[in-house]
Protein backbone atom coordinates (compact mmCIF):
# COMPACT_ATOMS: atom_id res chain seq x y z
CA UNK A 1 0.00 0.00 0.00
CA UNK A 2 0.76 3.61 -0.56
CA UNK A 3 1.45 5.00 2.78
CA UNK A 4 2.44 8.56 1.18
CA UNK A 5 0.32 11.19 3.03
CA UNK A 6 1.30 10.52 5.96
CA UNK A 7 2.91 13.88 6.87
CA UNK A 8 1.86 16.44 8.75
CA UNK A 9 1.64 18.69 5.37
CA UNK A 10 -1.02 16.66 4.36
CA UNK A 11 -4.51 16.51 4.95
CA UNK A 12 -6.56 13.32 4.79
CA UNK A 13 -10.37 13.15 4.40
CA UNK A 14 -12.41 10.77 4.65
CA UNK A 15 -15.82 10.56 2.09
CA UNK A 16 -19.06 8.72 3.34
CA UNK A 17 -20.91 7.33 0.62
CA UNK A 18 -18.89 6.41 -2.68
CA UNK A 19 -22.36 7.62 -5.03
CA UNK A 20 -22.26 10.97 -7.38
CA UNK A 21 -22.69 13.38 -4.53
CA UNK A 22 -19.35 11.41 -3.00
CA UNK A 23 -17.50 11.16 -5.90
CA UNK A 24 -18.01 15.10 -7.17
CA UNK A 25 -17.06 15.83 -3.71
CA UNK A 26 -13.53 13.88 -4.15
CA UNK A 27 -12.89 14.79 -7.64
CA UNK A 28 -13.49 18.92 -6.16
CA UNK A 29 -10.56 17.84 -3.37
CA UNK A 30 -8.15 16.21 -5.68
CA UNK A 31 -8.04 19.37 -8.13
CA UNK A 32 -7.08 21.57 -4.62
CA UNK A 33 -3.23 20.82 -5.00
CA UNK A 34 -1.32 17.78 -4.30
CA UNK A 35 -1.33 17.94 -0.39
CA UNK A 36 -4.54 15.87 -0.17
CA UNK A 37 -5.46 12.23 0.33
CA UNK A 38 -9.12 10.80 0.49
CA UNK A 39 -10.47 7.51 1.68
CA UNK A 40 -13.98 6.78 0.31
CA UNK A 41 -15.78 4.77 2.36
CA UNK A 42 -19.44 2.96 1.13
CA UNK A 43 -21.68 0.27 2.66
CA UNK A 44 -21.59 -1.79 -0.47
CA UNK A 45 -18.74 -3.33 -2.33
CA UNK A 46 -19.56 -1.35 -4.85
CA UNK A 47 -19.62 2.64 -6.18
CA UNK A 48 -21.76 5.09 -8.18
CA UNK A 49 -24.86 5.08 -5.15
CA UNK A 50 -27.89 5.86 -7.13
CA UNK A 51 -26.37 5.56 -10.12
CA UNK A 52 -26.21 1.57 -9.91
CA UNK A 53 -29.06 1.28 -7.85
CA UNK A 54 -31.75 4.46 -8.38
CA UNK A 55 -31.32 5.19 -11.75
CA UNK A 56 -33.67 2.89 -13.69
CA UNK A 57 -31.77 -0.34 -15.48
CA UNK A 58 -33.71 0.87 -18.70
CA UNK A 59 -32.42 4.59 -18.94
CA UNK A 60 -28.37 2.77 -19.57
CA UNK A 61 -27.94 6.36 -21.43
CA UNK A 62 -27.51 8.03 -18.10
CA UNK A 63 -25.88 5.26 -16.46
CA UNK A 64 -22.45 6.06 -18.28
CA UNK A 65 -21.97 9.31 -15.68
CA UNK A 66 -19.93 6.50 -14.42
CA UNK A 67 -16.74 7.03 -16.95
CA UNK A 68 -17.09 10.82 -15.41
CA UNK A 69 -17.14 9.68 -11.77
CA UNK A 70 -14.67 6.76 -11.74
CA UNK A 71 -12.34 9.14 -12.40
CA UNK A 72 -12.37 10.13 -8.84
CA UNK A 73 -10.44 6.67 -9.07
CA UNK A 74 -7.43 7.43 -11.13
CA UNK A 75 -5.08 8.70 -8.90
CA UNK A 76 -4.38 5.46 -6.86
CA UNK A 77 -1.53 7.40 -4.68
CA UNK A 78 -4.14 10.03 -3.29
CA UNK A 79 -7.49 8.36 -3.30
CA UNK A 80 -8.20 4.48 -1.43
CA UNK A 81 -12.16 2.94 -2.19
CA UNK A 82 -13.14 1.02 1.36
CA UNK A 83 -16.30 -0.23 0.33
CA UNK A 84 -18.64 -2.82 2.31
CA UNK A 85 -17.92 -1.07 5.46
CA UNK A 86 -21.18 -0.13 7.18
CA UNK A 87 -21.08 3.58 9.16
CA UNK A 88 -22.16 3.29 12.55
CA UNK A 89 -21.60 -0.80 12.72
CA UNK A 90 -17.93 -1.35 10.98
CA UNK A 91 -17.34 2.41 11.47
CA UNK A 92 -17.90 5.04 13.49
CA UNK A 93 -17.94 9.09 13.63
CA UNK A 94 -15.20 8.72 16.46
CA UNK A 95 -13.02 6.38 13.96
CA UNK A 96 -12.97 8.69 11.21
CA UNK A 97 -12.96 12.03 13.97
CA UNK A 98 -9.72 10.54 14.83
CA UNK A 99 -7.60 9.76 11.89
CA UNK A 100 -9.19 11.98 9.25
CA UNK A 101 -8.69 15.94 9.13
CA UNK A 102 -12.59 16.01 7.52
CA UNK A 103 -15.00 14.15 6.85
CA UNK A 104 -17.39 14.34 4.56
CA UNK A 105 -21.13 12.55 4.72
CA UNK A 106 -22.52 11.78 1.18
CA UNK A 107 -25.12 9.28 2.44
CA UNK A 108 -28.08 9.94 0.28
CA UNK A 109 -31.57 9.45 1.40
CA UNK A 110 -32.25 5.78 2.20
CA UNK A 111 -35.78 6.24 3.59
CA UNK A 112 -38.78 6.96 1.94
CA UNK A 113 -41.78 9.01 3.24
CA UNK A 114 -45.00 7.07 3.63
CA UNK A 115 -49.15 8.06 2.29
CA UNK A 116 -50.31 7.57 6.11
CA UNK A 117 -53.73 6.11 4.83
CA UNK A 118 -55.63 2.84 5.81
CA UNK A 119 -54.52 -0.10 3.56
CA UNK A 120 -51.22 1.17 3.25
CA UNK A 121 -49.29 -2.29 5.06
CA UNK A 122 -51.62 -5.15 2.71
CA UNK A 123 -49.68 -7.31 0.79
CA UNK A 124 -49.03 -5.57 -2.62
CA UNK A 125 -48.44 -2.34 -1.00
CA UNK A 126 -44.68 -1.35 -1.47
CA UNK A 127 -43.03 1.38 -1.31
CA UNK A 128 -40.85 2.63 -4.75
CA UNK A 129 -37.82 2.05 -3.11
CA UNK A 130 -38.56 -1.32 -2.77
CA UNK A 131 -39.16 -1.79 -6.26
CA UNK A 132 -36.87 0.04 -7.37
CA UNK A 133 -33.74 -1.71 -5.45
CA UNK A 134 -35.16 -4.79 -6.24
CA UNK A 135 -35.17 -4.24 -10.11
CA UNK A 136 -31.68 -2.62 -9.68
CA UNK A 137 -30.25 -5.89 -7.72
CA UNK A 138 -29.48 -4.08 -4.62
CA UNK A 139 -28.34 -6.54 -2.11
CA UNK A 140 -30.88 -5.11 0.53
CA UNK A 141 -33.40 -6.36 -1.91
CA UNK A 142 -31.59 -9.58 -2.58
CA UNK A 143 -34.14 -12.29 -0.81
CA UNK A 144 -37.00 -9.88 -2.31
CA UNK A 145 -39.73 -10.78 -4.76
CA UNK A 146 -42.36 -9.70 -6.95
CA UNK A 147 -44.83 -11.26 -8.45
CA UNK A 148 -46.53 -8.88 -11.29
CA UNK A 149 -49.23 -11.49 -11.13
CA UNK A 150 -51.90 -8.38 -12.01
CA UNK A 151 -52.99 -6.31 -15.14
CA UNK A 152 -53.18 -3.34 -13.12
CA UNK A 153 -50.96 -1.25 -11.21
CA UNK A 154 -51.75 2.15 -9.40
CA UNK A 155 -48.66 4.39 -8.62
CA UNK A 156 -48.75 7.43 -6.39
CA UNK A 157 -46.67 10.48 -7.72
CA UNK A 158 -45.57 12.75 -9.97
CA UNK A 159 -41.83 12.56 -10.23
CA UNK A 160 -39.57 10.94 -12.01
CA UNK A 161 -39.65 7.80 -10.06
CA UNK A 162 -42.96 7.20 -10.40
CA UNK A 163 -42.45 7.54 -13.56
CA UNK A 164 -39.31 4.47 -13.99
CA UNK A 165 -41.66 2.57 -11.75
CA UNK A 166 -44.89 2.71 -14.09
CA UNK A 167 -42.31 2.59 -17.73
CA UNK A 168 -40.91 -0.59 -15.68
CA UNK A 169 -43.94 -1.69 -15.35
CA UNK A 170 -45.44 -1.78 -18.97
CA UNK A 171 -41.64 -2.70 -20.33
CA UNK A 172 -42.18 -5.76 -22.36
CA UNK A 173 -39.82 -8.69 -21.61
CA UNK A 174 -37.68 -8.05 -24.34
CA UNK A 175 -37.18 -4.74 -23.58
CA UNK A 176 -36.11 -5.38 -20.12
CA UNK A 177 -33.77 -8.28 -21.26
CA UNK A 178 -31.93 -5.49 -23.19
CA UNK A 179 -30.89 -4.33 -19.54
CA UNK A 180 -28.70 -5.60 -16.49
CA UNK A 181 -31.24 -6.73 -14.42
CA UNK A 182 -30.44 -9.57 -12.10
CA UNK A 183 -31.49 -12.73 -13.97
CA UNK A 184 -34.12 -13.19 -11.08
CA UNK A 185 -35.60 -9.99 -12.01
CA UNK A 186 -35.97 -10.75 -15.60
CA UNK A 187 -37.60 -13.78 -15.06
CA UNK A 188 -40.50 -12.25 -12.68
CA UNK A 189 -40.63 -9.64 -15.78
CA UNK A 190 -41.26 -12.81 -18.00
CA UNK A 191 -44.07 -13.77 -15.92
CA UNK A 192 -45.58 -10.25 -15.91
CA UNK A 193 -49.02 -9.76 -16.07
CA UNK A 194 -49.12 -6.12 -15.91
CA UNK A 195 -50.85 -3.88 -18.84
CA UNK A 196 -51.99 -0.83 -16.93
CA UNK A 197 -49.51 1.39 -15.08
CA UNK A 198 -51.56 4.22 -13.47
CA UNK A 199 -50.05 7.22 -12.16
CA UNK A 200 -51.63 8.82 -9.39
CA UNK A 201 -50.71 12.89 -9.19
CA UNK A 202 -52.28 15.11 -6.61
CA UNK A 203 -51.79 18.13 -7.97
CA UNK A 204 -52.83 19.76 -11.81
CA UNK A 205 -50.55 19.36 -14.76
CA UNK A 206 -48.36 22.53 -14.21
CA UNK A 207 -47.56 21.06 -10.86
CA UNK A 208 -46.31 17.82 -11.90
CA UNK A 209 -42.51 16.83 -11.72
CA UNK A 210 -41.37 14.70 -14.00
CA UNK A 211 -39.11 16.52 -16.58
CA UNK A 212 -39.10 16.51 -20.27
CA UNK A 213 -36.55 13.74 -21.18
CA UNK A 214 -38.55 10.82 -18.99
CA UNK A 215 -41.82 12.62 -20.52
CA UNK A 216 -40.39 12.23 -24.19
CA UNK A 217 -38.99 8.55 -23.02
CA UNK A 218 -42.35 6.99 -21.99
CA UNK A 219 -43.96 8.62 -25.60
CA UNK A 220 -41.58 7.09 -27.35
CA UNK A 221 -42.58 3.38 -26.08
CA UNK A 222 -43.41 1.36 -29.19
CA UNK A 223 -45.96 -1.37 -27.00
CA UNK A 224 -47.67 1.65 -24.98
CA UNK A 225 -50.50 4.15 -25.13
CA UNK A 226 -50.41 7.25 -23.01
CA UNK A 227 -54.36 7.63 -21.65
CA UNK A 228 -54.61 10.92 -19.86
CA UNK A 229 -58.28 12.27 -19.29
CA UNK A 230 -59.23 15.76 -20.94
CA UNK A 231 -61.29 16.56 -18.11
CA UNK A 232 -57.82 16.52 -15.56
CA UNK A 233 -55.74 18.80 -17.57
CA UNK A 234 -57.35 21.99 -17.32
CA UNK A 235 -55.55 24.76 -16.24
CA UNK A 236 -56.08 27.65 -13.87
CA UNK A 237 -55.04 31.63 -13.86
CA UNK A 238 -52.17 30.65 -11.92
CA UNK A 239 -50.71 28.05 -13.69
CA UNK A 240 -50.93 29.88 -17.17
CA UNK A 241 -48.57 32.47 -15.49
CA UNK A 242 -46.53 30.13 -14.36
CA UNK A 243 -46.01 28.19 -17.94
CA UNK A 244 -45.93 31.48 -19.01
CA UNK A 245 -42.48 32.05 -17.21
CA UNK A 246 -40.85 28.60 -17.31
CA UNK A 247 -40.59 27.61 -21.32
CA UNK A 248 -39.90 23.56 -19.91
CA UNK A 249 -42.59 23.55 -17.96
CA UNK A 250 -44.67 25.07 -20.51
CA UNK A 251 -43.27 21.95 -23.17
CA UNK A 252 -43.68 19.60 -20.47
CA UNK A 253 -47.16 20.92 -20.19
CA UNK A 254 -47.79 21.42 -23.57
CA UNK A 255 -46.54 17.48 -24.32
CA UNK A 256 -49.30 15.98 -21.30
CA UNK A 257 -52.08 18.32 -22.35
CA UNK A 258 -51.96 16.82 -26.10
CA UNK A 259 -51.70 13.51 -25.10
CA UNK A 260 -55.02 14.32 -23.86
CA UNK A 261 -56.36 14.72 -27.12
CA UNK A 262 -54.83 12.19 -28.73
CA UNK A 263 -56.78 8.63 -30.13
CA UNK A 264 -55.93 5.60 -28.32
CA UNK A 265 -53.63 3.53 -30.74
CA UNK A 266 -54.77 0.37 -29.91
CA UNK A 267 -51.42 -0.16 -27.89
CA UNK A 268 -51.35 -3.41 -25.83
CA UNK A 269 -49.83 -1.72 -22.70
CA UNK A 270 -50.86 2.04 -21.55
CA UNK A 271 -49.40 4.34 -18.89
CA UNK A 272 -52.18 6.08 -17.58
CA UNK A 273 -51.65 9.82 -16.18
CA UNK A 274 -54.49 11.09 -13.67
CA UNK A 275 -54.24 14.28 -12.60
CA UNK A 276 -56.00 16.22 -8.89
CA UNK A 277 -56.27 12.64 -7.25
CA UNK A 278 -55.58 11.31 -3.72
CA UNK A 279 -55.88 8.23 -2.75
CA UNK A 280 -57.39 8.37 0.55
CA UNK A 281 -57.41 4.34 1.17
CA UNK A 282 -55.92 1.03 -0.31
CA UNK A 283 -58.75 -1.50 -0.46
CA UNK A 284 -58.58 -5.68 0.09
CA UNK A 285 -59.16 -8.59 2.85
CA UNK A 286 -55.78 -10.35 1.97
CA UNK A 287 -53.89 -8.23 -0.70
CA UNK A 288 -54.55 -5.33 -2.96
CA UNK A 289 -57.69 -5.22 -4.85
CA UNK A 290 -58.06 -1.28 -5.30
CA UNK A 291 -57.67 2.35 -4.22
CA UNK A 292 -60.19 4.84 -3.80
CA UNK A 293 -59.13 8.02 -5.04
CA UNK A 294 -60.93 11.53 -3.96
CA UNK A 295 -60.90 13.84 -6.31
CA UNK A 296 -59.38 17.45 -5.32
CA UNK A 297 -59.87 20.99 -7.17
CA UNK A 298 -57.09 23.15 -7.54
CA UNK A 299 -56.55 26.47 -5.36
CA UNK A 300 -54.78 29.67 -6.54
CA UNK A 301 -51.75 28.87 -4.97
CA UNK A 302 -50.87 25.56 -6.65
CA UNK A 303 -52.12 23.34 -4.26
CA UNK A 304 -54.75 21.62 -3.89
CA UNK A 305 -58.42 20.82 -1.30
CA UNK A 306 -60.34 17.62 -1.57
CA UNK A 307 -63.41 17.78 -2.40
CA UNK A 308 -64.55 14.44 -1.10
CA UNK A 309 -66.11 12.82 -4.31
CA UNK A 310 -64.49 9.49 -4.22
CA UNK A 311 -63.96 6.44 -7.39
CA UNK A 312 -62.53 3.23 -6.95
CA UNK A 313 -59.58 2.57 -9.24
CA UNK A 314 -59.13 -1.50 -9.21
CA UNK A 315 -55.52 -2.55 -9.08
CA UNK A 316 -53.87 -5.51 -7.29
CA UNK A 317 -50.70 -3.76 -6.58
CA UNK A 318 -50.03 -0.21 -5.36
CA UNK A 319 -46.40 1.50 -5.05
CA UNK A 320 -45.90 4.78 -3.35
CA UNK A 321 -43.29 7.14 -5.15
CA UNK A 322 -44.09 10.70 -3.09
CA UNK A 323 -40.29 10.87 -1.71
CA UNK A 324 -37.20 9.90 -0.45
CA UNK A 325 -35.92 10.74 2.68
CA UNK A 326 -32.19 10.81 4.36
CA UNK A 327 -32.09 8.86 7.54
CA UNK A 328 -30.35 9.89 10.54
CA UNK A 329 -26.39 8.67 10.93
CA UNK A 330 -25.44 7.38 14.37
CA UNK A 331 -23.48 10.37 16.22
CA UNK A 332 -24.31 12.91 13.86
CA UNK A 333 -26.74 15.51 14.19
CA UNK A 334 -30.11 15.18 12.46
CA UNK A 335 -32.48 17.43 11.42
CA UNK A 336 -35.62 15.46 11.92
CA UNK A 337 -38.44 17.48 10.35
CA UNK A 338 -36.34 18.05 7.54
CA UNK A 339 -34.59 14.72 6.86
CA UNK A 340 -31.42 16.00 6.44
CA UNK A 341 -28.12 16.83 8.43
CA UNK A 342 -28.02 20.58 9.68
CA UNK A 343 -25.53 22.43 7.51
CA UNK A 344 -24.51 25.88 6.39
CA UNK A 345 -23.51 25.69 3.50
CA UNK A 346 -22.29 22.43 3.77
CA UNK A 347 -21.02 22.55 7.63
CA UNK A 348 -22.06 20.27 9.48
CA UNK A 349 -24.49 21.94 12.66
CA UNK A 350 -24.42 20.07 16.34
CA UNK A 351 -27.38 20.07 17.80
CA UNK A 352 -26.54 23.34 19.31
CA UNK A 353 -26.73 25.06 16.22
CA UNK A 354 -22.79 25.36 16.08
CA UNK A 355 -20.42 24.57 13.32
CA UNK A 356 -19.03 21.00 14.01
CA UNK A 357 -15.17 21.24 13.55
CA UNK A 358 -14.33 18.80 10.55
CA UNK A 359 -17.29 17.56 9.62
CA UNK A 360 -19.53 18.40 6.12
CA UNK A 361 -21.95 17.27 4.34
CA UNK A 362 -23.38 16.83 0.85
CA UNK A 363 -25.81 15.45 -1.70
CA UNK A 364 -29.27 14.41 -0.46
CA UNK A 365 -27.83 14.08 3.17
CA UNK A 366 -27.34 17.97 2.80
CA UNK A 367 -30.28 19.38 0.28
CA UNK A 368 -32.97 16.79 0.40
CA UNK A 369 -34.09 14.33 -2.07
CA UNK A 370 -33.99 16.44 -5.18
CA UNK A 371 -32.57 17.46 -8.77
CA UNK A 372 -30.47 15.50 -10.83
CA UNK A 373 -27.19 14.27 -11.28
CA UNK A 374 -25.20 16.55 -12.23
CA UNK A 375 -27.05 18.83 -9.25
CA UNK A 376 -24.48 17.13 -6.90
CA UNK A 377 -21.60 18.46 -8.57
CA UNK A 378 -22.35 22.42 -7.61
CA UNK A 379 -23.73 21.18 -4.36
CA UNK A 380 -19.93 19.20 -3.35
CA UNK A 381 -18.59 22.25 -5.19
CA UNK A 382 -19.82 24.23 -2.68
CA UNK A 383 -19.02 22.23 0.81
CA UNK A 384 -15.76 21.34 -0.35
CA UNK A 385 -14.92 24.87 -0.93
CA UNK A 386 -15.45 25.73 2.87
CA UNK A 387 -13.94 22.25 3.95
CA UNK A 388 -10.94 22.83 1.90
CA UNK A 389 -10.75 27.11 3.67
CA UNK A 390 -11.02 25.12 6.93
CA UNK A 391 -7.83 23.34 6.51
CA UNK A 392 -6.28 25.74 5.10
CA UNK A 393 -6.61 27.97 8.42
CA UNK A 394 -4.80 25.17 10.09
CA UNK A 395 -1.63 24.89 11.68
CA UNK A 396 -0.94 20.83 11.53
CA UNK A 397 -2.81 18.38 9.89
CA UNK A 398 -3.34 14.67 12.32
CA UNK A 399 -0.40 13.02 10.55
CA UNK A 400 -2.10 9.56 10.95
CA UNK A 401 -1.12 6.40 9.09
CA UNK A 402 -3.75 5.59 6.36
CA UNK A 403 -3.08 1.84 7.38
CA UNK A 404 -4.24 2.69 11.27
CA UNK A 405 -7.73 3.03 9.53
CA UNK A 406 -7.97 -0.21 7.33
CA UNK A 407 -5.91 -2.15 10.16
CA UNK A 408 -8.50 -1.40 12.89
CA UNK A 409 -11.86 -2.58 10.58
CA UNK A 410 -9.67 -5.84 9.79
CA UNK A 411 -9.24 -6.23 13.70
CA UNK A 412 -13.18 -6.30 13.62
CA UNK A 413 -13.12 -8.26 11.03
CA UNK A 414 -14.62 -6.57 8.55
CA UNK A 415 -14.58 -7.56 5.03
CA UNK A 416 -13.63 -4.29 3.36
CA UNK A 417 -12.99 -4.42 -0.65
CA UNK A 418 -10.92 -2.62 -2.77
CA UNK A 419 -10.78 -0.68 -6.15
CA UNK A 420 -8.95 -3.44 -7.74
CA UNK A 421 -12.26 -5.98 -5.93
CA UNK A 422 -14.74 -3.67 -7.60
CA UNK A 423 -13.48 -3.55 -10.95
CA UNK A 424 -12.91 -7.46 -10.60
CA UNK A 425 -16.50 -8.06 -10.00
CA UNK A 426 -17.28 -5.26 -12.45
CA UNK A 427 -15.66 -7.11 -15.24
CA UNK A 428 -17.38 -10.05 -13.79
CA UNK A 429 -21.03 -8.73 -14.37
CA UNK A 430 -20.45 -7.34 -17.59
CA UNK A 431 -18.93 -10.94 -18.84
CA UNK A 432 -22.35 -12.47 -17.36
CA UNK A 433 -23.78 -9.87 -19.45
CA UNK A 434 -21.72 -10.82 -22.87
CA UNK A 435 -22.82 -14.79 -22.29
CA UNK A 436 -26.84 -13.47 -22.68
CA UNK A 437 -25.83 -10.39 -25.27
CA UNK A 438 -27.04 -8.16 -22.71
CA UNK A 439 -24.82 -5.18 -21.05
CA UNK A 440 -24.51 -6.71 -17.93
CA UNK A 441 -26.09 -8.85 -15.01
CA UNK A 442 -26.19 -7.55 -12.04
CA UNK A 443 -25.26 -9.89 -9.38
CA UNK A 444 -27.62 -9.05 -6.02
CA UNK A 445 -26.53 -11.35 -3.23
CA UNK A 446 -23.61 -9.93 -1.46
CA UNK A 447 -22.12 -12.75 -0.91
CA UNK A 448 -22.36 -13.59 -4.55
CA UNK A 449 -20.71 -9.84 -4.79
CA UNK A 450 -17.79 -10.44 -2.46
CA UNK A 451 -16.99 -13.85 -4.28
CA UNK A 452 -17.09 -11.99 -7.74
CA UNK A 453 -14.37 -9.30 -6.48
CA UNK A 454 -12.50 -12.75 -5.35
CA UNK A 455 -11.22 -11.19 -2.03
CA UNK A 456 -9.02 -13.36 -1.11
CA UNK A 457 -8.40 -12.58 3.29
CA UNK A 458 -9.73 -9.17 4.91
CA UNK A 459 -6.15 -8.07 4.38
CA UNK A 460 -6.86 -7.09 1.04
CA UNK A 461 -8.64 -3.70 2.22
CA UNK A 462 -4.90 -2.75 2.42
CA UNK A 463 -4.60 -0.97 -0.17
CA UNK A 464 -4.06 -0.94 -3.60
P1 LIG B 1 -40.17 14.21 -6.42
O1 LIG B 1 -39.74 14.70 -7.75
O2 LIG B 1 -40.05 15.13 -5.27
O3 LIG B 1 -41.69 13.73 -6.57
C1 LIG B 1 -42.45 13.31 -5.47
C2 LIG B 1 -43.90 13.32 -5.87
O4 LIG B 1 -44.66 12.77 -4.78
C3 LIG B 1 -44.48 14.71 -6.13
O5 LIG B 1 -45.28 14.65 -7.26
C4 LIG B 1 -45.30 14.98 -4.88
O6 LIG B 1 -46.40 15.81 -5.11
C5 LIG B 1 -45.79 13.59 -4.56
N1 LIG B 1 -46.27 13.45 -3.20
C6 LIG B 1 -45.61 13.75 -2.05
N2 LIG B 1 -46.37 13.43 -0.99
C7 LIG B 1 -47.54 12.94 -1.47
C8 LIG B 1 -48.72 12.45 -0.90
N3 LIG B 1 -48.86 12.36 0.44
N4 LIG B 1 -49.73 12.02 -1.70
C9 LIG B 1 -49.59 12.07 -3.03
N5 LIG B 1 -48.49 12.52 -3.66
C10 LIG B 1 -47.47 12.95 -2.89
O7 LIG B 1 -39.38 12.89 -5.96
P2 LIG B 1 -38.93 11.56 -6.72
O8 LIG B 1 -39.81 11.22 -7.86
O9 LIG B 1 -38.77 10.57 -5.62
O10 LIG B 1 -37.51 11.93 -7.31
C11 LIG B 1 -36.43 12.35 -6.45
C12 LIG B 1 -35.41 13.14 -7.27
O11 LIG B 1 -34.71 12.27 -8.14
C13 LIG B 1 -36.06 14.20 -8.14
O12 LIG B 1 -35.26 15.34 -8.15
C14 LIG B 1 -36.08 13.54 -9.50
O13 LIG B 1 -36.12 14.43 -10.59
C15 LIG B 1 -34.79 12.76 -9.46
N6 LIG B 1 -34.85 11.66 -10.44
C16 LIG B 1 -34.40 11.92 -11.69
C17 LIG B 1 -34.47 10.93 -12.65
C18 LIG B 1 -33.98 11.23 -14.03
O14 LIG B 1 -33.44 12.29 -14.27
N7 LIG B 1 -34.15 10.32 -14.97
C19 LIG B 1 -35.02 9.69 -12.36
C20 LIG B 1 -35.47 9.45 -11.06
C21 LIG B 1 -35.38 10.46 -10.11
P3 LIG B 1 -46.38 17.38 -4.68
O15 LIG B 1 -45.59 18.07 -5.72
O16 LIG B 1 -47.81 17.72 -4.66
O17 LIG B 1 -45.73 17.42 -3.32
Amino acid sequence: MNDGGTGAGTARVAVVGAGPAGLYAVQALLASGPAIRVDVFDRLPTPYGLVRYGVAPDNQKIKSVTRVLRTAFDDERRVRFIGNVRFGVDLHRADLLEHYDAVVYATGAQGERRLGIPGEDLPGSHGAKDFVDWYSGHPDAAERSFRLDTTSVAVVGAGNVALDVARMLVRTPEEIAATDVPDRVLGAFRESRVTDAHLIARRGVAQAKFTAEELRTINGLPEVDIVVRPGEVSLTGEDERLIASNRQLAANVAMMREWSQRPSRGKPRRIHIRFLRSPVRILGGNRVEGVVLERNEPLADGQVRGTGECETLEVGMIFRSVGYKALPLAGVAFDEARSVIPHREGRVLDEAGRIAEGEYVTGWAKRGPSGIIGTNKSDSAQTVSHLLADLAARSSYKGRDPREITDRLRDRGVDCTDWADWLRLDGHEIELGRAQGRPRVKLPALRAMLDAARLPDPNACEGH
